[in-house]
C-alpha cells in the first residue's frame, strides 16, 4: 500500500508543488517528431508537465527544421512567436545548428541546441525551469501511454526511427552537414522498440530514416541476438523480424517503409509484402528520372532498370503502392529532361506522388551548379508534374471502385442530424499526413480510431475514396 508522506498525514491541506510546464513547438520531418516525442518523455520522467499552450509554459521548446530555406523561415518565425507569447524560448533541432543566426535574430532565446542533442535540452529545460522537487511531488509520470513515452502521434501509428545521419552527398541536399554521418541504432533495441510500441497498442509503424535501405551499412550489418535467432542489421532481416510481430488481438500491424532507396536488396521485401506481413507500400523518393539530371543530383541507387523493377515488383505484389517525390527546376534541368520525366511516369504509374520546385538550400552544393532554371519555368513545370501525377493517382483510384480493401481508421465522427456517423481512415496504399484518405459512411458507433475494417470502395477522386464497412 502506498503511504503518505510524514507532512501530509499531518496537514492534508499542504499542496503539493506544481510541477514546472514546458511547452513544445515540434516542425519539419516525422523524424523531428520523433525526437520531440523522446524529449518530451526524458522532461515527463523528470516531473515536468506538457502545457497546450503558451500562457501556461515555464519555458518554450522549439523544435525546428533547417532543411529548406522555406523550412528555415517557418523556424524562425515559430521561434518569433514563441518569444513574442511566452518569453522563455530554447530552441533545438536541425536548425540549431545555426546558432549565430537564431541569435542575431532573436538575442533572447534562453538556449540554442542541435539536432538529437536530448541531453543539451533537457539540461537547458532544468536551467531553465529547475523541477518542482519535494516530498509530495510524484516524479512517476502520469499521463504517458502504455510503454511510459510520451506520443505526440495517436496512438495507433508511431514512428520507429531506425538511423541518424546519411551517406550520401546529393547536391541539393545537407542534411549530411547537419545530422552527420548514418549511425544505425542496434537492431535489437529497434525490435524491442516495435514490439512495445505494438503491445501498447501502437497498430501501425513507419519505419524511418534518411535511408532506410542502408541501415546498418555502417556497423557492417553486425549480428545480434533476437528471440533467441542471430539476426542482421539490415532492412531485409529488420523486415523479416517486424513482420512477425502481432497485435494484443492476434492481428498483423501495418508496417511501412519510408526513405528507401532502390538498392537490389530492396527485391527481397517484396515478397514480405505479397504474405500480407509487410504493408505493400514503399515510399522511394526518386527525386527525378532523367539521368542526367539524377547524376547532377547525386543521388544513391540511381539506376536505369529501376522501371523494370517496378513491373517486377508489381508482378510478385500487385497491390504494392508506390510514393515519391520529386524536384522539379534543377540547374540545368532541360525541356527535354523534364520531358523524360513525364514519361517516365507515365511508365511507372506511381500511386503517390509530391513535387516540389528546385530551392536552393544554403550550403548545399547545388547552388555552385550552371544553367538555374528561371522562375516561370519552375512554375510551369511544377503545374505540369502535378496535372500529371493527379490524373495517374485519380485512375489508380478509380480502378479500386467496387473493390473491397482494408483500411485503418483514424478518427470516428459524431452522428449527423440523421443519426449516421462517418469515420476517416486509410488504405494500406496511405501513411499518415503525407497520403490520402478513406472516407466511411454510417460506421457502427462502436468503431474506433486503430481498428481496422474491410471497406467496400464506392467512389474515387483524384486523392481519396469513399466507401462504406463491408
Ligand atoms: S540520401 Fe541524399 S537527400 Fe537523402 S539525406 Fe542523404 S544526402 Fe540528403
Amino acid at each position: 500500500m502506498a503511504t503518505l508522506p510524514p507532512d501530509s498525514r499531518e496537514n492534508s491541506a499542504t499542496p503539493a508543488p506544481e510541477p514546472k510546464r514546458v511547452g513544445m513547438v515540434s516542425l519539419g520531418c516525422p523524424k523531428a517528431l520523433v525526437d520531440s516525442e523522446r524529449i518530451l518523455t526524458r522532461l515527463r520522467a523528470d516531473g515536468y508537465a506538457m502545457s497546450a499552450d503558451y500562457a501556461g509554459a515555464d519555458v518554450v521548446l522549439v523544435n525546428t527544421c533547417g532543411f529548406l530555406d522555406s523550412a528555415k523561415e517557418e523556424s524562425l518565425a515559430a521561434i518569433g512567436e514563441a518569444i513574442a507569447e511566452n518569453g522563455r524560448v530554447i530552441v533545438t533541432g536541425c536548425m540549431g545548428n545555426e546558432a549565430d543566426v537564431i541569435r542575431a535574430r532573436f538575442p533572447d532565446v534562453l538556449a540554442v541546441t542541435g539536432a538529437h542533442q536530448y541531453e543539451a535540452v533537457v539540461e537547458a529545460v532544468h536551467e531553465a525551469a529547475p523541477p518542482a522537487m519535494g516530498p509530495y511531488f510524484d516524479l512517476i509520470p502520469q499521463a504517458l501511454d502504455d510503454m511510459g513515452g510520451v506520443k505526440l502521434t495517436p496512438r495507433h501509428y508511431g514512428y520507429l526511427k531506425i538511423s541518424e545521419g546519411c551517406n550520401h552527398a546529393c547536391s541539393f541536399c545537407i542534411i549530411p552537414d547537419l545530422r552527420g554521418k548514418l549511425a544505425s541504432r542496434r537492431i535489437d533495441a529497434v525490435l524491442r522498440e516495435a514490439e512495445k510500441l505494438v503491445a501498447a497498442g501502437t497498430r501501425e509503424l513507419l519505419v524511418i530514416s534518411q535511408d532506410t535501405s542502408a541501415y546498418g551499412v555502417d556497423v557492417r550489418h553486425e549480428t545480434r541476438q533476437w528471440k533467441g535467432r542471430e539476426v542482421r542489421t539490415h532492412m531485409t532481416d529488420l523486415a523479416r523480424e517486424l513482420g512477425q510481430l502481432r497485435t494484443p488481438d492476434g492481428q498483423v500491424p501495418w508496417v511501412r517503409l519510408h526513405y528507401v532507396y532502390p538498392y537490389p536488396h530492396v527485391d527481397q521485401v517484396i515478397p514480405l509484402m505479397a504474405q500480407g506481413l509487410l504493408t505493400p507500400y514503399l515510399d522511394i523518393p526518386f527525386q527525378h528520372a532523367s539521368p542526367k539530371v539524377l547524376r547532377a543530383m547525386k543521388r544513391p541507387a540511381n539506376e536505369a532498370k529501376v522501371l523494370d523493377r517496378i513491373k517486377a515488383w508489381r508482378a510478385i505484389c500487385p497491390d504494392l503502392a508506390i510514393r515519391s517525390s520529386f524536384v522539379v527546376g534543377f540547374p540545368g534541368e532541360t525541356e527535354e529532361d523534364f520531358q523524360y520525366l513525364l514519361d517516365w511516369l507515365d511508365e511507372a504509374q506511381l500511386d503517390r506522388v509530391g513535387a516540389f520546385r528546385f530551392e536552393p538550400v544554403e550550403g548545399a552544393a547545388a547552388n555552385a551548379l550552371p544553367d538555374p532554371v528561371p522562375e516561370a519555368v519552375k512554375e510551369e513545370r511544377y503545374a505540369r508534374i502535378m496535372a500529371k501525377t493527379e490524373a495517374i493517382s485519380a485512375a489508380r483510384l478509380a480502378a479500386k471502385v467496387g473493390r473491397t480493401i482494408r483500411v485503418i481508421i483514424d478518427d470516428v465522427g459524431e452522428p449527423d442530424e440523421d443519426g449516421d456517423i462517418g469515420a476517416t481512415g486509410r488504405s494500406q496504399a496511405d501513411a499518415p499526413e503525407i497520403d490520402g484518405a478513406v472516407y466511411l459512411r454510417n460506421v457502427p458507433e462502436s468503431l474506433k480510431a486503430g481498428d481496422f475494417v474491410d471497406v467496400l470502395v464506392e467512389e474515387a477522386d483524384a486523392h481519396d475514396l469513399f466507401g462504406v464497412i463491408a
